[in-house]
Parts: C-alpha cells; sequence; structure tokens
C-alpha cells in the first residue's frame, strides 16, 4: 500500500472544500413556531361561529362592486356598536362614498399591537354565475358570494375575533384594530393610501397588520398535507399604455415596418428581455420549507436554486407552474390590444396595447420604465403609464410570525407555514411603506382549484373554512397577547 504523504492530503482537503461548496444549499435558516400557551379562559366557538356566518350573509348581499362601500360600513359600524366597541368612521374629502371603519378594544399605551384589516369592496361578477353573485346561497356546505373568499369572508372572521375578545373582557397587552377600507380593488387611493397619507396617527401603538395576500392551501404540495402561504412581500407593479405610430397605406403593398407589426415586435421585444430567472431573497424561505416536504431528489433540489451545478435540474420543472414562474421572474401581461376600426385592407397609422407588468423585489419601476422607454424609440413606440407601485417586504422573523406557525402547526394536522412572496398586490403595500410588519394570510384552507375562484365564477367560501379562520385567528391573537 502506497504510504499517505502530505500532498495527498492537501489534494483530500480541497477535494472536501469543493464538494462542500458544490453542495452548499442556498437557504439554511427555518423560522421556528413559537409554542402555543394555554390562554385560561374558554371561548365559546360555537356561538361565535354561527354569528360569523349569519354576518358573512349579510355582507355579501351587499354589492359593493368596486362602490357603495359605506353600506358595508354601516353594517359593520352597527354590529360594533351593539357589541360596545368604539369604532371611528373616516370619510374620503372628495368622495364621500369612500369610508374606513376602525373599531379598537385594548390598552391606551401599547407598542406592539396588531391590525386586522380588509377591504370592503369586491369586483364584478359576470352573468354566467350558478347563483346570483350578491344573493348569497349556501349550498353544500358552502357559501356562494361575489366577495366570500376575497374578502369579505375575512372581514367577518376579523369582527367575530374582535367580539370574542371584547366579551372576555381578555386583559390585552397591546391594541387589537379592526380596519375595513374601500377601495382597494381599484388601486386604495381612496382608502388604505388617504388614512396612511392624512392620519398616521391613528396607527401609533401598532407595529403589526394581518390582511389577505395568502391562504392555507389544502393536500399540498401532496395530498394529505397542507400549506400556508403567509405573504411577507408583493411584486412590484408597472402599468404602461404603448402606442405604435405610422403612415397608414394600402394593405396590398405593405412597407416593411408600420404600427401593428413594430407594435408586435416590440411587445416580443419587452416580453423577452423579462423572461429570465432571478432567485431573489425572498423566495428563498418559502422553498426550503417547501422542500421539507419531498424526499430526495427534489428535497435536495429545492434547497439549492442558487447553486450553479444544480439549479438547472429544479428551476425549469418550477417554471413550468405559472405561480413559481411568477415568484422566480418578472413578468409581463399584454392586457389589451387596439388599432382603429379601419376596413381590412387598410394599414392603420397607429396600434396600441396594454402591458401589465411585475417587478421581482429588489426591482425598479422607475428604471424598467426608463428602460422600455429607450427599447421604444428603435420601434417608433411611445411608453405612457398608467399605474406603478414599487415590490415591498417585511421580514418573516417576528413574534407575530412565529405564532402563526405554532398555532397553524397546533391545530392542523400534517401543515407547514411558508413566508411569500405574492405576484398579486394588496393594500399591504402602503402600510409596509410605512414601517409596518404585515403578514397576508386569510386562515383557512382550500383546493388549488378554489383559488382560481378569486374574481372569478362561482367564488364560494365553505361554511367550515369561516369557522376555521374564526378560530385560528382569534388563537393568534390571544397567543400575542399571552
Ligand atoms: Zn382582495
Amino acid at each position: 500500500m502506497a504510504k499517505i504523504q502530505r500532498h495527498h492530503i492537501y489534494l483530500f482537503l480541497a477535494l472536501v472544500i469543493v464538494a462542500r461548496w458544490i453542495l452548499k444549499p442556498s437557504y439554511v435558516e427555518t423560522i421556528q413556531a413559537n409554542p402555543v400557551r394555554d390562554p385560561g379562559i374558554t371561548i365559546d366557538f360555537v356561538s361565535l361561529y354561527k354569528e360569523g356566518v349569519a354576518h358573512l350573509l349579510k355582507l355579501l348581499a351587499i354589492p359593493t362592486v368596486r362602490k357603495d362601500e359605506n353600506k358595508v360600513v354601516d353594517y359593520l359600524n352597527s354590529v360594533f356598536t351593539k357589541e360596545k366597541i368604539k369604532t371611528r368612521l373616516v370619510v374620503h374629502p372628495e368622495r364621500k362614498d369612500k369610508v374606513s371603519l376602525i373599531a379598537e378594544i385594548g390598552p391606551v399605551n401599547s407598542k406592539e399591537g396588531i391590525i386586522l384589516m380588509g377591504h370592503t369592496d369586491v369586483v364584478e361578477a359576470s352573468d354566467s354565475w350558478m347563483y346570483p353573485p350578491f344573493n348569497p346561497k349556501v349550498v353544500d356546505g358552502r357559501i356562494y358570494g361575489r366577495g366570500s373568499l376575497d374578502m369579505k369572508g375575512m372581514l367577518a372572521m376579523e369582527m367575530m375575533t374582535l367580539v370574542a375578545l371584547n366579551r372576555q373582557n381578555f386583559p390585552l397587552k397591546n391594541k387589537i384594530m379592526f380596519l375595513a377600507a374601500p377601495d382597494e380593488e381599484s388601486g386604495g387611493v381612496y382608502g388604505v393610501q388617504y388614512l396612511l397619507d392624512k392620519y398616521p396617527e391613528l396607527f401609533n401603538g401598532y407595529k403589526y397588520v394581518i390582511n389577505e395576500g395568502g391562504f392555507g392551501i389544502q393536500n399540498f404540495p401532496s395530498k394529505g398535507q397542507s400549506f400556508f402561504n403567509v405573504q411577507v412581500a408583493e411584486k412590484g407593479v408597472l402599468g404602461l399604455e404603448i402606442t405604435a405610430s405610422g403612415s397608414s397605406g394600402h394593405a396590398s403593398m405593405p412597407p416593411k415596418h408600420y404600427s401593428t407589426v413594430s407594435l408586435m415586435a416590440f411587445i416580443q421585444k419587452v416580453m423577452s428581455e423579462y423572461n429570465f430567472v432571478k432567485v431573489t431573497d425572498q423566495v428563498l424561505p418559502f422553498f426550503n420549507e417547501l422542500s421539507m416536504s419531498f424526499n430526495f431528489p427534489n428535497s435536495f433540489l429545492l434547497r439549492r436554486l442558487r447553486n450553479p451545478v444544480f439549479k438547472q435540474f429544479i428551476i425549469n420543472k418550477l417554471t413550468e407552474r405559472n405561480t413559481m414562474n411568477a415568484m422566480l421572474k418578472n413578468t409581463v401581461a399584454v392586457t389589451a390590444l387596439s388599432t382603429p376600426a379601419n376596413g381590412v385592407n387598410v394599414i392603420p397609422d397607429h396600434a396600441s396595447a396594454i402591458l401589465d407588468i411585475r417587478l421581482l423585489p429588489g426591482e425598479n419601476s422607475q428604471a424598467i420604465f426608463e428602460d422600455i422607454r429607450k427599447m421604444g424609440r428603435y420601434y417608433n413606440i411611445e411608453a405612457k403609464r398608467i399605474s406603478d407601485s414599487e415590490p415591498t417586504e417585511t421580514t418573516a422573523n417576528t413574534p407575530l410570525f412565529k405564532t402563526i406557525k405554532g398555532v397553524v402547526h397546533a391545530s392542523i394536522p400534517n401543515s407547514r407555514v411558508a413566508p411569500y412572496l405574492s405576484p398579486g398586490a394588496t393594500d399591504s403595500r402602503f402600510f409596509r411603506e410605512k414601517g409596518f410588519i404585515c403578514y397576508g394570510i386569510i386562515p383557512i384552507l382550500i383546493s388549488l382549484e378554489e383559488v382560481s375562484l378569486l374574481h372569478g365564477t362561482d367564488e364560494y367560501i365553505t361554511i367550515n373554512n369561516v369557522e376555521m379562520g374564526i378560530n385560528l385567528l382569534t388563537q393568534i391573537v390571544l397567543q400575542m397577547n399571552l
């Protein structure tokens, strides 16, 4: 046998270092769950569930399609008044129909209060619903109605949480606020944005916000498992109207460049320009948590999304799913195309499109807008910004996140809780910009099919889920006050 020499040892050590570098996970830290403690009180959840469902049916029967939110505010206000919980209404001076409601309980001196918030408006409902969207029906344990998931169901849960704690006279350590805001589906300008700009003092003593933005997903990633996505970050939005111009002419002799063709080429260019994977810090904890639901090799690969050797074996598979694709890329969606209504043989002198661009954390909408404008010059295209908001984020390393995790683990068998970057934007972005810690979680368990009911046809929430939401939310708030 050859004698072990010094250079053998060096070679071995070098191999170990290289192997460790190759195998290194992209992310290792996991946020721990807080243990659930006995609150020392008994809450009559059965009555709360019944009342919660009854309130939800009333809320769903009020059509608030981007307007008339004040009718929901009137209803909520009457409930809180009956419960002797003090409320405050804030009316937008230019839009008297946009009213926000605040209800509060707990001590005057507070540093780490929790705001339970939701929006009172809903989006349009098509004619093809099985049941009338604003005349809620309960069928097979499902409550059908526009807004049941997004998000009057959550409003009912949050209201019952406040009511439950108030009835108990529980000695809260920090204040709890219920906040119902209008106008979210149309941008939140007359709702949360106005409140935070004009009345920041209303939120003194508060640190946390619980809002929409994530759900618990049933049978995910595999049967029998539940995966709670707690939104900690949101992508930014850049809405653009782009217009190509040229001269009109006879379609029998088309020139090389003209408006419609330039527009199509430019859209392709923008789409390909941003079609690349970027594994941001904000998605690593999500994929780390997801990895724990899998066996080798997926468990191994999901922890190595940035690993130069292994990422190629997993990234393409992930981006096949629209949701994961949106977490890993900036996306460009073409949401409108238009040309003047000419005859078949006339080349139009202009053509336009609307692009909805969603930006990952770390991107800057102004910089992207400038880039696109510059690119447009080569195509004789003008770009106009019609909406924009920057990506926002909060840390998951807080007592509230750990408490949510602990309560979910203790209540739902086989469950996981992960910090989540949502492709969609919510009112939380306004609070995050002001330094609040915002988590987007409607604490219920829905299937992936039910997720597609958001803004879709035949939206429903099950009674079981209304009950679960009331239960989990109340527990989370209680645990934070022990
Ligand atoms: Zn919503």
